[in-house]
């Protein structure tokens, strides 16, 4: 017996990191380290970015939101 896998869209309460505004569907941006040990398995099973040493990740409202965060560091 299966139990049906449909993937919804997470929904993560959290603050924009440009602008503070309050979001629950955000724009999650992740940054990767340059320097990675990490390899890429072909077909094998996914790693969840988050779990990766290194990697940033930040909540923003939308892209534009983001190009803000950028354009301000
Ligand atoms: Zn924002």
């Amino acid at each position: 017996m299966g139990r049906p896998r449909k993937y919804k869209r997470p929904v993560i309460e959290c603050e924009c990191e440009t602008c503070g505004k309050q979001i629950d569907r955000p724009y999650i941006y992740t940054k990767m380290p340059s320097a990675t040990s990490f390899t890429y398995t072909k077909g094998g099973e996914k790693t969840a970015r988050s779990q990766i040493d290194g990697a940033e990740i930040t909540f923003h409202c939308n892209t534009e939101c983001y190009k803000e965060y950028l354009y301000s560091k």
